[in-house]
């Protein structure tokens, strides 16, 4: 058995020892809401800088949530407010659904992407990066 001391030492280790070039990763990072709750109230404090950091439409990120959470939420400056209590990390959770759904190209994992309307209610995501072009759906 390991204790935490130990454990800590060895992931310390594994990543001194990681290659340059591995550690310097190309991914994407993920962003995270930052939130609290009031009363019956969720406030995701940092919503617009999340918005802007997957390059997304604070009303278009906001519908999404409303609709996926069931529960009415409004845009308030650079704060997104759920009338509802939201618990734990469900937020991060639809978040990264969110992302992995409406930012991430498909083809090469990169977050350089737009939405482009197709009319009839159609979506697709067109890749800055690859060119790649994925229906939404
Ligand atoms: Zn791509």
């Amino acid at each position: 058995m390991f204790s935490d001391d130990d454990y800590e030492k060895l992931i310390d280790n594994v990543y001194t020892n990681l290659p340059e070039k591995l550690t310097k990763t190309e991914r994407f990072e993920m962003p995270k809401f930052e939130f609290f709750t009031e009363g019956n109230k969720t406030i995701i404090k940092n919503f617009k800088v999340v918005s802007d950091k997957i390059r997304r439409d604070q009303q278009f990120v906001a519908k999404h949530f409303s609709k996926e959470l069931a529960v009415p939420v409004e845009v308030a400056g650079d704060r997104l407010i759920l009338q509802r209590k939201i618990m734990g990390d469900m937020l991060n959770k639809k978040l990264e659904e969110f992302v992995s759904k409406f930012v991430v190209c498909k083809q090469c994992n990169r977050p350089d992407t737009n939405i482009q309307e197709l009319g009839h209610g159609l979506k697709q995501l067109m890749c800055e990066s690859c060119g790649a072009r994925t229906p939404i759906r």
